[in-house]
This record gives structure tokens, C-alpha cells and sequence, in this order.
């Protein structure tokens, strides 16, 4: 494994120095946040820095009118590790929520994922021998055997009508792409059920922080100096000779400058709305997945919790190409991208002193557990 040497160099230097830091955490998300825990907890010296006033990265929740707002995006963590969920049950209580969106398809109303609730909706169907049919028979007049991409992956798993009013146009606003360029993983993260199963996910443990990601990346950051409004990229120098080792969890390309080109990203924003209301949607998430809408979800944020208050807030969320100066969310991991990201990779391998991690260092769709069990696997690396 490449990195190994990243590893043994990186304890190497860690014991020796005499940098006011051992561990120089760029990033306040949740692989800063897991790494910087780690490594105080193993007796190291961290700074964690981040550009942005704010730690929890893509993760934080910031209380309006009483309700915890996700400002980056509905997050509800889901995992199927033991060892992952016992974790962040160390920095907070998680409630039992269920994530059971519905989308809107020109006021037709369906439940997902694509479950017997959704296959009876479309056709009317109440076995799952009809819905299996129903799927076989327009996965066979589509003419497809071995999925290439997403479309044919989409209408392989559960036919032509549910892709063209569920899929297709949500992912075209979501991706900016059409179906046929991209890769067919990202459909894949969704659950295709013979049952009538509502949940979102095929996850063991499921459920939203009752106090919000915030306070549990401040659980996981208590004890370690942390510094906002820093921008690691602009004052590199001075901030690498803090410390012995970089944990870099910005974007990769940004980190070599874009020398050998930037990697594409997507984008969100959001509109945020205080509604003189209790409750406007009845539902956490709801999915627009017609091509007009020009949002493709709407986040009611109190229905994550539970929340009881007179008002209500939500977000529209408009996803839209990244371009320097905005956050980037979501890589976009198809052929030309990926490639391009392991050249980067090959560079970063040179770095002795910087690893690089999260979503955007390793440029990755992760989910939230991914990223925390990247960031343990790293620190046992590191920290033995
Ligand atoms: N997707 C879709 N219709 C939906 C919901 C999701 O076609 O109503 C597709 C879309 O391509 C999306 C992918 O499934 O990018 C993954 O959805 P997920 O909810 O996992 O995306 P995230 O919450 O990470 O944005």
C-alpha cells in the first residue's frame, strides 16, 4: 500500500520535532473532527484550522427559530458498523429518526425508495410477482443486459416509468448530466425492495444528532485548539512549519494549485425560509423530480427532530457546477474525473508529511460513516 510509508515517515518525524504541533488538522468536518479526537486522546499536540467561521464542515446545523437548520444539506447518518455508531454515540444522543422521503412528480405523490408502495402507485400492483414482472418486462423491451451507466442501471433495477418519472430528470438537475454519461454507483446507494418498506436506507443504526452535528463535532473537537476564518492554502508556509504532519482535508486539486487541471464538483444552494406555519410539507424530504421545478428537494427541518414549534423553517436546495469561490459538495466521480483525480493521488503520495482525507481530500462520495471510519483507520495508521 502506497501510503504506508506516508505512515512510517509521518510517526518518524512526529517523535523528533520540536514544532510547537504534532498535527496540523485542516478541516473542521467530520474527518478533522474524528482524526483530531484520536489523536489528543493518543497523547498528541493538534491545531485544527478551518476557512470557514464555523466547525462541522458540510455537517453543520445551526439552530433557527428553535429547529436545527442543516445549512449544508440534509445529513442523517446511517451505518451498518457497530464500531461506527458506538462511536459518535460517545459525542451525542441520536434520536431514532427514519428517513422516508417522498417525491413529487407534478402533484403526484410517491414514496421512496422504490418499494411496493411506490410499484403499487405507479401500476397498481399488490405482489411483489407483478412488481418483478412489471420491472423484467421493461428492463427486456429496453434491451438491456449489462448496465454501462446510469440510465440503463436505473431502468435494469425498476423499469422505464419509474425512471422516467422518478429518476431522470431529478438526476439530470442533481448531476447537470445527462443519465447516459453517468456512472451507475450513484443510483446504486438507493434501495430497489420487493417490500413494503418505506426507510431510505439498508442501514442497521439510523437516527439525527438530538442536539444537532454541531455540538457532537464540538464534543469530538473539546480539548483541541481550533482556529476559524483560516485559510490553510493562502498562508501554506507559516502554518506547515506549525506543525509535524498535515491532515488535509480540503480538495485535492486546490492543494496542487489545479495544476494538472481542476476536478469538477457539484455544487448546492440553498433557500432558507422562516413559514408562519407549523408544518408545510409533512415530510423531512420531499423530492421534485419533474424537469420544471427548479429545486430538486425541499429539507423541513424540525421533522428531523420531531419539533413542536409554532413556525416552521425550510431550504429549497438548487444544485448547480462548482466555480471557485463556492463550496463544493458532491465529486463527480465519472471516467474523465476519476482519472484526473489519480494523478492527483500520485502527487499527493509524494507528500511524506500530508494526508489527505473526507469527501474532498479523497475525492469521494462518502457518507458520513465512511468518512468516520477513514478517519480511524488513518489515526490507527498514524497513531498505532
Ligand atoms: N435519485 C433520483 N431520484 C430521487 C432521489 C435520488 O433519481 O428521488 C438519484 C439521483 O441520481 C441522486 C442519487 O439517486 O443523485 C443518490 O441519491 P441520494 O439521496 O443518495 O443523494 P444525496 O442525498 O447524497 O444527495
Amino acid at each position: 500500500m502506497p501510503h504506508l510509508w506516508n505512515a512510517e515517515h509521518a510517526r518518524t518525524v512526529s517523535r523528533s520535532s520540536s514544532r510547537p504541533y504534532d498535527y496540523l488538522i485542516v478541516g473542521a468536518g467530520l474527518y478533522g473532527a474524528v482524526f483530531a479526537r484520536q489523536a489528543k486522546d493518543a497523547g498528541k499536540r493538534c491545531l485544527v484550522i478551518d476557512r470557514r467561521p464555523h466547525i462541522a464542515g458540510n455537517v453543520y446545523t445551526e439552530k433557527v427559530e428553535g429547529i436545527d437548520v442543516h445549512r449544508y444539506g440534509a445529513h442523517i447518518f446511517h451505518t451498518n458498523s457497530k464500531q461506527v455508531w458506538d462511536y459518535v454515540g460517545r459525542f451525542a444522543e441520536f434520536n431514532r429518526f427514519t428517513n422516508s422521503p417522498v417525491a413529487n412528480y407534478k402533484g403526484e405523490i410517491f414514496d421512496l425508495p422504490f418499494n411496493m408502495n411506490t410499484f403499487n402507485r405507479m401500476w397498481g400492483v399488490t405482489t411483489p410477482e407483478q412488481a418483478r414482472a412489471r420491472i423484467d418486462e421493461q428492463r427486456r423491451a429496453a434491451g438491456i443486459t449489462d448496465p454501462r451507466n446510469l440510465e440503463e442501471q436505473a431502468i435494469s433495477l425498476v423499469g422505464t416509468d419509474l425512471y422516467e418519472k422518478l429518476i431522470k430528470h431529478y438526476t439530470e438537475k442533481q448531476w447537470g448530466r445527462p443519465c447516459t454519461e453517468l456512472p451507475a454507483f450513484i443510483i446504486r446507494r438507493l434501495p430497489v425492495r420487493l417490500t413494503y418498506d418505506n426507510n431510505y436506507f439498508n442501514a442497521r443504526y439510523q437516527g439525527i444528532p438530538v442536539d444537532g452535528y454541531t455540538a457532537m463535532v464540538a464534543a469530538m473537537l473539546n480539548g483541541t485548539e481550533v482556529r476559524l476564518g483560516v485559510d490553510y492554502l493562502q498562508d501554506k508556509a507559516a502554518l506547515d512549519a506549525l506543525a509535524d504532519v498535515v491532515i488535509y482535508t480540503g480538495p485535492i486539486d486546490a492543494y496542487f494549485g489545479y495544476r494538472l487541471g481542476a476536478l469538477q464538483y457539484r455544487s448546492v444552494r440553498f433557500e432558507t425560509e422562516v413559514l408562519d406555519q407549523e408544518n408545510f410539507q409533512g415530510n423531512a424530504v420531499v423530492n421534485y423530480t419533474d424537469a420544471d421545478t427548479p429545486y430538486t428537494r425541499i429539507i423541513e427541518h424540525k421533522h428531523f427532530t420531531g419539533g413542536t414549534q409554532a413556525r416552521t423553517v425550510i431550504s429549497r436546495e438548487y444544485s448547480a457546477e462548482w466555480k471557485p469561490g463556492q463550496e463544493p459538495y458532491y465529486p463527480i466521480n465519472d471516467e474523465t474525473n476519476d482519472a484526473l483525480y489519480r494523478q492527483y493521488r500520485a502527487l499527493a503520495e509524494q507528500e511524506s508529511t500530508v494526508v489527505f482525507g473526507g469527501r474532498l481530500g479523497s475525492y469521494t462520495y462518502y457518507d458520513m460513516d465512511q468518512v468516520i471510519e477513514a478517519a480511524l483507520q488513518k489515526a490507527e495508521d498514524l497513531l498505532g
